[in-house]
């Protein structure tokens, strides 16, 4: 079974808090009205739907898009379902799950079950991040568009990022059930920016 696990960029895709600025532009620059071919022009938030964060998203003069390893994006990753949770996920709920050195972490939460953005969507909360941190985990995926909400200084990105762990934003895993699965995550091959959208898809193992 193949999941497709990332969002579809159109005019009504969710954006972080509502922000009109946030919304894709689709223009179409060339129409078969004033020309031989259609040719669409996208102004596009490079952290639009499904996409990953890079250290200089919060860390002047951080690593950006170079630093990408596909060998680390093409891996096994282990859903853990938090569905039930209504704000963080918190250090005692990760303690509960069997989380090894090397794991690639996904986390489904509410947030994959609404397509409009929630104001309160589920967050990792900083303790859980610097546990997963202290576990040596590759990387972390949510299903928010971010990974943490009104935490002063953004400590989770931060845990994250500065010690090198992927972060993935705005998966759809309202169809993936707690297990392990082989990912396949390929962000767009764009140099030096802080953040790429991504297809993601999830295979059965
Ligand atoms: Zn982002």
């Amino acid at each position: 079974m193949l999941y497709d696990v990332s969002m579809t960029i159109n005019n009504e895709i969710q954006v972080y808090k509502n922000n009109p600025n946030k919304k894709p532009k689709f223009v179409a620059v060339s129409t078969f009205e004033n020309n031989q071919v259609y040719e669409t022009e996208l102004t596009l938030n490079l952290h639009t739907g499904t996409h990953l964060d890079y250290p200089l998203h919060m860390v002047k003069n951080g690593a950006t898009s170079d630093v990408e390893e596909l060998e680390k994006l093409i891996t096994d990753v282990k859903v853990f379902d938090v569905s039930y949770l209504t704000e963080s996920i918190d250090l005692n709920t990760v303690r509960k799950f069997p989380i090894e050195e090397g794991d690639f972490i996904l986390f489904k939460t509410k947030n994959s079950y609404s397509e409009t953005f929630l104001d309160d969507f589920t967050f990792l909360g900083a303790d859980a991040a610097k546990y997963l941190k202290d576990k040596r985990i590759k990387g972390v995926g949510i299903d928010g568009l971010g990974i943490e909400r009104s935490q002063a200084g953004h400590p989770t990105h931060k845990a994250l990022l500065e010690n090198g762990i992927i972060i993935i934003e705005g998966l759809r895993l309202k169809e993936v059930k707690q297990n392990t699965y082989k990912m396949i995550c390929l962000p767009l091959k764009i140099e030096k920016v802080e953040a790429t959208p991504a297809r993601i898809i999830l295979l059965d193992k």
